[in-house]
């Protein structure tokens, strides 16, 4: 009996409900279903759940009606509430919430707790204030209540829950005392924080990160000597308070000596620390050769550390090099790479731009034994679609035994990124998880990259109400760009206006995009102004909107916008272009100056532009600041960066090598896309090319984008 019961806790923590359920000798007792319940609800198993919630109601229908059984029906109903507030589906939380007839304690908090984790603020408070009424509050309750006070600034409800938590004294709980210190700005957190009668990780975590450099060292140090272990949390605010190599030094000393640095986002934390300050990353990869003992989970670390993010950083070589040699180090040294090794590999292959990184990592995982890891096969769908190969991606995908929600996130994703809006709906259609926030990035985005604009606008309208996925800032983001990218400008600007929440440089830059590629100045200078508004240090605004004025020949409309640029000292973000030969990462700046087969590359460029220049090539000068002559404005064109490196991928290539493959940390510019389209129309072979935003497959004279991005 006990070896059967800790079977079924087993399977359901590993989130193998169905098995747990099929070993289960029927009907399953009430302890039973509120295992299985408890692991539907961490690994966010809807269809699961419904499924038991619908088989506990008919089974409690069809046993004749038991004088005790309100208890435990309430008992059960109350993991069911859990389960839907965990799988985000508060509407069901909801509805079954109303339609109890008793509630207790544990079902006002669990709703209440899940009301707040999904940012229902108003709903939340309205809520607590109904539960006051028949009942005293516990810790959890009330901090809940703080907690959504906190994010749009309630004041007066903090407040009054604060006076409530001191009248029935459950001020001096720690998690309300917490959810105090994160809901009050400065003086106030702070009189909370000395009152407290007894702090936590999380309390000190939280006036710690509302501290600054050195004020934030000094409160580390008096949490180290009050003996409250710091946790990963912790180092990482910290690392980000460093503003010179001692402080680096130290943070990283409690690190390596709490063993935290083998968490892989403490060791980036660190490392992206030392960088900042202007030492060098690889004098945390000294400190790493120089520790007592390497193992493997301190290998892995700082591979992950060095794959890096391997999205926005727009000036990051990517680095894949590095992590392979430390991947081949550790191998040296006797150790076999475990599943998380494999994924930080995979991480790193994703910061390339070759599949064949993939794909030989796929290889050794499969003969290492990881076949079927969900976590690795997600890694390594991520990196074949970060690689180009979104086919790949998908085959793998097919082939996964299971998966999560991760899982079609991933792969939502990787047709995103290739503009296989379709495939990414289909996908959508075929989930059998809850999907969740990212879930409708990937898919709107999706939408947006090949410009399916009523998809999107039926996915954005049916969040809230059929998923309970309330829209955020980046869901309006990526709608703006939707609207804007096929030209519906007005729309565009309307959902801006009616945003709930203040949009930021994303929603308007992207609507500034599409004023320039509809040509609509008297919006773009609007949306220009806000843009300027909210990030003065990104140069978008200017270069847009100056440009557009020039184009024009509006020269005196365009001075000011030049003039604010240079006055702040905003610099555009230069190019940069990446293409692996061999293996060798090579990489281009606009100009090649520093390649030192420069020379030949731009022989070779003169050739190719002769030959796209008879099929129809015109260079697009208008793009160019219009301070400069005719003639130098094509020159500039000639040499931007991901020309040089085609160039020099072609003169590289054998004649088996189907594709190039190229990199690059900005949008590709419309005369780069125009010349690589007319480019592939002279040879078979693609070429596919990775900006900041999406992919471009080149084939013979199309994109795959349609010209769309
Ligand atoms: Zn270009
Ligand atoms: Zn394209």
């Amino acid at each position: 009996m006990e070896g059967a019961a800790a079977r079924i806790r087993r399977l359901c923590e590993s989130g193998r409900i169905a098995e747990a359920l099929s070993t289960v000798r029927s009907p399953p007792t009430i302890p039973v279903y509120a295992e299985l319940l408890r692991g539907c609800a961490s690994h966010r198993l809807l269809a699961l759940g419904r499924a038991l919630h619908a088989q506990i109601l008919s089974s409690s229908s069809s046993s004749s009606s038991s004088s005790n059984s309100s208890s435990s029906s309430v008992f059960l109903a109350n993991h069911i509430l859990n389960m839907y507030c965990k799988c985000q589906r508060l509407d069901l939380a909801q509805q079954l919430f109303d339609e109890m007839p008793h509630r207790n304690l544990v079902s006002w908090t669990a709703l209440l707790t899940g009301l707040a984790h999904a940012n229902r603020r108003h709903d939340c408070r309205r809520l607590f204030t109904a539960m006051l009424r028949t009942h005293i509050p516990n810790e959890y309750a009330v901090s809940a209540a703080i907690a959504a006070s906190a994010g749009d600034g309630d004041r007066l409800f903090v407040s009054q829950a604060h006076a409530l938590a001191c009248k029935t004294g459950l001020s001096a709980c720690v998690a309300v005392g917490n959810a105090l210190v994160a809901a009050y700005s400065e003086d106030e957190a702070w009189s909370v924080f000395v009152a407290m009668p007894q702090r936590n990780s999380i309390t000190w975590n939280s006036i710690i990160s509302g501290a600054e450099g050195r004020q934030a060292l000094s409160l580390f140090a008096m949490m180290l000597r009050e003996g409250v272990p710091c946790d990963c949390c912790t180092l990482i605010v910290v690392a980000s308070s460093c503003s010179a190599a001692v402080q680096c030094h130290a943070v990283q000393a409690v690190a390596t000596k709490t063993g935290l640095i083998s968490e892989a986002k403490v060791a980036t934390a660190l490392l992206k620390a030392c960088s900042l300050i202007g030492g060098e990353p690889e004098e945390l990869y000294e400190l790493f050769s120089e520790a007592r003992s390497r193992d493997l989970v301190s290998w892995t670390s700082i591979i992950a550390a060095v794959a890096g993010d391997d999205g926005g950083s727009q000036s990051r070589k990517p680095g894949h090099h590095q992590a392979a040699m430390l991947f081949a180090g550790l191998r040296r040294e006797g150790l076999s790479p475990d599943r998380y090794t494999f994924s930080a590999m995979a991480k790193a292959c994703a910061s390339s731009s070759a599949d064949r990184h993939p794909s030989a990592l796929h290889g050794l995982a499969m003969r290492s034994g990881l076949a079927g890891d969900i976590v690795l096969g997600n890694s390594l769908v991520h990196a074949y679609a970060r690689c180009g190969s979104v086919g790949s991606a998908e085959k793998l995908f097919g082939e996964m035994p299971a998966r999560d929600l991760v899982s079609w996130n991933t792969m939502i994703k990787a047709y995103s990124l290739h503009g296989r809006g379709q495939a990414a709906l289909k996908a959508f259609a075929a989930m059998d998880v809850a999907p969740d926030s990212a879930t409708f990035v990937g898919l709107l985005s999706a939408c947006s990259h090949s410009g399916l604009v009523e998809d999107g606008k039926a996915v954005f309208d049916t969040m809230a109400g059929e998923h309970g996925v309330e829209p955020e800032l980046d869901h309006y983001a990526c709608m703006v760009d939707v609207l804007g990218r096929a030209g519906r400008l007005v729309e565009a600007e309307e959902l801006v206006e009616r945003m709930p929440m203040e949009p930021d440089a994303v929603v308007w830059s992207g609507l500034l995009g599409a004023c320039r590629k509809y040509g609509d100045l008297t919006m773009a200078e609007r949306a220009a102004q806000r843009l300027v508004a909210v990030a003065p240090e990104r140069s978008a605004g200017y270069v847009i909107i100056s440009s557009m004025y020039s184009e024009q020949g509006s020269f005196a409309e365009a001075a000011p916008y030049w003039k604010g640029m240079k006055e702040l000292g905003v610099k555009k973000v230069a190019g940069l272009s990446w293409i692996e030969i061999g293996n060798r990462v090579h990489e281009f700046a606009v100009g090649g100056h520093r390649h030192p087969e420069i020379k030949a590359i731009m022989a070779e460029l003169r050739l190719l532009l002769v030959k796209v220049k008879a099929i129809g090539y015109d260079p697009e000068t208008r793009l160019v600041l219009h301070e400069i002559e005719q003639g130098q404005k094509e020159e500039q064109l000639y040499w931007h960066s991901e020309k040089l490196a085609l160039v020099y991928g072609l003169m590289n290539a054998s004649p088996s090598q189907d594709s190039i493959r190229i990199m690059k940390n900005i949008r590709i510019c419309v005369d780069c896309h125009r010349f690589i389209k007319l480019v592939t129309k002279c040879m078979n072979k693609e070429v596919i090319v990775r900006d900041s935003n999406r992919f471009h497959h080149f084939k013979d004279g199309f994109c795959s984008c349609n010209d769309f991005w």
